[in-house]
């Protein structure tokens, strides 16, 4: 049973987290999937070095605690840097050890078509958001910066749960936004290696990796990056964006319920101790 906590500003202790993008924008995560054994705890905000966290949503799932925030804790007023150190700060005090995320990219790579879904394994981060980080303590590894266990785990959810849905592995490259890429920008891209392209992978990928928790994430291809293929239009972003958050939202749970206490994965050994004290 999830204790409820009543005291100004602890934070709940939860092993697992969930941070929506925008496939899930637009419901109420979780409780919009109707779905057995999970009920909503706690919604609150909570006062971190960096500033008033967004707001944290805690549920229960099967007895167990989860947060989960929305839009990547994006929101007006609020730098995108400070939002993903206010979250993952609350994730560290909170002993968060896995993280899945989901969000919306754009194709590069023309294998990809709308709706199908991407499960990255490497990235190129060309966002300007650098110095986003909670401590000086740490020396982060990038091997290996998608958890594979989790990875695993949300494939196998998704050929499951959605058989007939393209599933592929990709290199997800970050851009800083808001706004999308040009054409010369994308096809800088397509030389650099990127199959996608969003702006939300970075820095949470790095943050996640100095709190020592394992993260990785399921996006949907909402349209094509310009100059692949003909234009995209706006509508059918929009019906992209409403008509599959249901179904992103139940791959989210039923993978969070299949992560095991005990992995095997080494990214908690990816963090050492910074030699430069
Ligand atoms: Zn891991």
């Amino acid at each position: 049973m999830v204790t409820i906590i009543k005291r100004k500003n602890e934070i709940p202790k939860a092993k697992l987290a969930f941070i929506g993008g925008s496939s899930t924008f637009s419901i109420n995560f979780p409780g919009d999937l109707h779905l057995p054994g999970i009920k909503t705890i706690d919604k609150k905000s909570f006062s971190t070095p960096f500033g008033e966290s967004p707001e944290v949503t805690v549920f229960e799932m099967n007895g167990e605690a989860v947060l989960t925030i929305r839009m990547h804790g994006w929101r007006a007023g609020v730098k995108r840097a400070d939002a993903s150190r206010q979250i993952f700060w609350v994730f560290e005090q909170a002993g968060v050890r896995n993280i899945l995320v989901e969000g919306g990219v754009g194709a590069i790579s023309r294998d990809l078509a709308l709706r199908d879904l991407i499960i990255p394994d490497d990235y190129i981060d060309l966002s300007l958001r650098k110095d986003v980080y909670l401590s000086d303590n740490y020396l982060l590894i990038m091997r290996d910066p998608l958890c594979p266990e989790l990875a695993d785990i949300l494939i196998k959810t998704c050929k499951k749960t959605l058989p007939d849905r393209k599933v592929s592995r990709a290199v997800y490259t970050v851009t800083d936004g808001r706004h999308f890429e040009s054409r010369a920008e994308v096809r800088m891209i397509q030389r650099l290696g990127g199959d996608v392209v969003g702006q939300s992978l970075c820095p949470e990928v790095y943050l996640a990796r100095e709190i020592g928790a394992c993260y990785a994430g399921i996006y949907l291809i909402v349209n094509r990056a310009e100059g692949i293929g003909p234009d995209w239009s706006h509508r059918e972003l929009k019906d992209i964006f409403f008509q599959e958050a249901v179904t992103i939202g139940k791959v989210i749970i039923e993978s969070l319920k299949q992560i095991k206490k005990k992995k095997r994965c080494r990214c908690s050994r990816l963090r050492k101790k910074t030699l430069l004290k």
